[in-house]
């Protein structure tokens, strides 16, 4: 795949993942907290908001800024053990992500996962 090719895809998984938490809804958002926020916060664990994003830089009014896939496809164990099928999708997502791209960390923008590391990776096999 080319870099358009790739990047295509990229969106049309992050897209997907979006679709999959839309339709089991598993994290449950009212308000600031999420499901995991709640059971923390009602045990006054420790204080949580935002769901996983917490106070990240990258976080916007309507969500994450920076379409991170490495965000996206994550799930807590929350959603692990009561959400199964969810988990089952965005698993399937999360193995074509890695296939094509490889491990990319937690809060990588696409466009630094584009123009840092692929574009890298392909000058170094002259494309
Ligand atoms: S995956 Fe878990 S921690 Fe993240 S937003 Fe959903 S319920 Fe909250
Ligand atoms: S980069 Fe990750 S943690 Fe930060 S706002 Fe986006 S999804 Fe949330």
């Amino acid at each position: 795949m080319n870099r358009k090719e790739l990047s295509i895809e990229y969106s049309r998984i992050y897209d997907e993942a979006n679709k999959i938490f839309k339709k089991y809804n598993p994290c449950q958002f009212k308000g600031n907290e999420c499901n995991r926020n709640r059971y923390w916060n009602e045990r006054q664990i420790h204080k949580e908001k935002n769901g996983c994003c917490y106070d990240c830089s990258s976080i916007g009014p309507k969500g994450c800024k920076i379409k991170s896939i490495s965000c996206k496809l994550f799930t807590c164990h929350i959603v692990r053990e009561n959400y199964k099928q969810c988990e089952i999708e965005i698993a399937q997502l999360r193995k074509l992500t890695y296939k094509l791209f490889g491990s990319i960390p937690c809060g990588m923008s696409k466009s630094t996962l584009f123009y840092n590391c692929i574009a890298k990776d392909l000058e170094r096999m002259g494309d």
